[in-house]
């Protein structure tokens, strides 16, 4: 393990973190996984509680997801997209347009690149239909949505933002609706009204040189599970209506089931045609529909990396005709690799025989009970809660408290990274009530804890 450890130190450069820290504290040598847990090169057995930066759904090692890639690779494991196709891919791009009322499914790698193609798509849209000044991006304060150079261009993460500042474009953050940010008294929903009315301002004065808001529905991951009132989302929709700036639905973190519905974007109430989010009776459709939706993460249920946009008939058209340059020229090697392809669809199979959607409601009622004593302790502030994710803030934590409370964490056997001073748990969906109770307990060892 040790040999293991050092070589990792010498040859890996390790994500989001600095890599002299690993000195006092190495990463965890992980052997293999089973389900929910992850097993270590000595044996020893941690609950993934934060899903491995939130991808895995259906645990590590699921039977069914390995035999969809196993058959995949004894037929073809990747050919490129331009000029071929092939029956995952085309499989995949319809069960998504089924899914999500969007279509034209258009394929990268990770989340980032989901982002640059949405951000370029709806650029490149507003030129073909003679609107080239339509170019600029707004997105929410504290949002997030990658960090390449144009996806860190709209996330407003000071840590990851600042140091590339002078390599990034500037976008506009308008206020987030995180419902924290109320004023005492007002409601999470009055809230929501209050900072659409700050989107409604920017927009009325720069919607002619605005292509998009981009925004992470109802809960803002990476800036510590920030939950906000779904009626935000509808303001959201009929304000770019009404202003003529697309909508970028930035699922990659909540799509696939995470905050109860497949998609967030099915829990915010149908825009009505007099505006102010009066909606609901009577809609037709469950949900917003955004004009572009980034899906990742979730998508191959932790397998693989695979990125999908999808957009609407409408902007797709804008593309289509003869000349080449009127086309999306975007490339990318990996598009629509076959085994990603498979495991996604393996992925959908899952949600669609084991009826996840319902089973995780009752799920997540049982599982937030599980939590009740954690969210009684005295030094728990917001306990907050949304489909499969759970957070709270810790009051009165040492300044390296996120440090602190992972290690506290490993050493109870639970796998789990704070965002400064909020923990999340965001388990796989097959997680059972006896390992959610086990973590309970780890939760309050860790908040008892004189040192953390
Ligand atoms: C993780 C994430 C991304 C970036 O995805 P990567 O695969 O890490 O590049 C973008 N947006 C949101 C909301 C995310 O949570």
């Amino acid at each position: 393990m040790d040999d293991l450890l050092n070589r990792s130190r010498a040859a890996v450069w390790h994500p989001c973190t600095q890599m002299k820290q690993l000195e006092a504290a190495p990463p965890l040598a992980i052997a293999r996984g089973e389900g929910p847990w992850l097993v270590d090169t000595d044996g020893r057995r941690y609950l993934d509680a934060i899903s491995s930066w939130w991808v895995n759904l259906f645990g590590h090692c699921n039977p069914r997801i390995n035999a969809a890639i196993i058959d995949q690779l004894g037929k073809i494991e990747h050919v490129m997209l331009a000029g071929a196709t092939h029956a995952p891919v085309v499989e995949l791009s319809e069960r998504l347009a089924a899914l999500t009322g969007l279509g034209h499914a258009f394929y990268g790698s990770d989340g980032s690149s989901a982002t640059e193609i949405a951000l370029k798509m709806s650029a490149h849209y507003w030129r073909n239909t003679g609107l080239a000044d339509k170019n600029e991006f707004i997105s929410l304060r504290n949002g997030y949505h990658g960090e390449t150079v144009g996806a860190l261009s709209v996330t407003d993460i000071p840590l990851f933002k600042s140091t590339y500042a002078p390599l990034l474009r500037p976008s506009v953050q308008v206020p987030t609706p995180d419902a924290r940010l109320a004023e005492p008294g007002e409601s999470a929903a009055a809230f929501a009204l209050r900072c659409a009315d700050a989107l409604e301002a920017h927009l009325a004065e720069h919607a002619t040189t605005t292509a998009a808001f981009i925004v992470e529905p109802l809960v803002q991951g990476a800036a510590g599970m920030a939950m906000y009132h779904p009626i935000y989302l509808t303001r959201a929709r009929e304000l770019c209506n009404q202003y003529g700036v697309h909508l970028i639905a930035d699922e990659i973190a909540v799509g696939f089931g995470r905050t109860g519905t497949l998609f967030a974007c099915e829990q915010a109430p149908p825009p009505s045609p007099s505006g102010r989010g009066a909606g609901g009776e009577g809609a037709q459709q469950a949900g917003i529909r955004p004009d572009f939706i980034c899906l990742s993460k979730g998508i191959t249920g932790g397998y693989l990396p695979l990125s999908a946009v999808l957009t609407t008939d409408d902007i797709y058209a804008a593309f289509y005709g003869d000349a080449t340059a009127r086309g999306f020229l975007h490339s990318h090697s990996y598009t629509g690799n076959p085994l990603a392809c498979r495991a996604a669809l393996a992925v959908l199979d899952i949600f669609e025989s084991d009826q996840v959607i319902v089973s995780n409601r009752d799920k997540s009622d049982q599982f937030t009970k599980i939590l009740d004593e954690v969210a009684a302790h005295p030094r728990v502030r917001h306990f907050r809660q949304r489909g499969m994710i759970w957070a709270f803030d810790v009051a009165g934590g040492a300044p390296d408290f996120a440090v602190r409370f992972h290690h506290m964490a490993l050493a109870q056997g639970v796998f789990i990274r704070p965002v400064g001073n909020t923990v999340y748990v965001m388990p796989p969906y097959v997680t059972r009530a006896d390992d959610m109770r086990g973590l309970a307990r780890a939760l309050l060892v860790c908040l008892n804890h004189p040192e953390v």
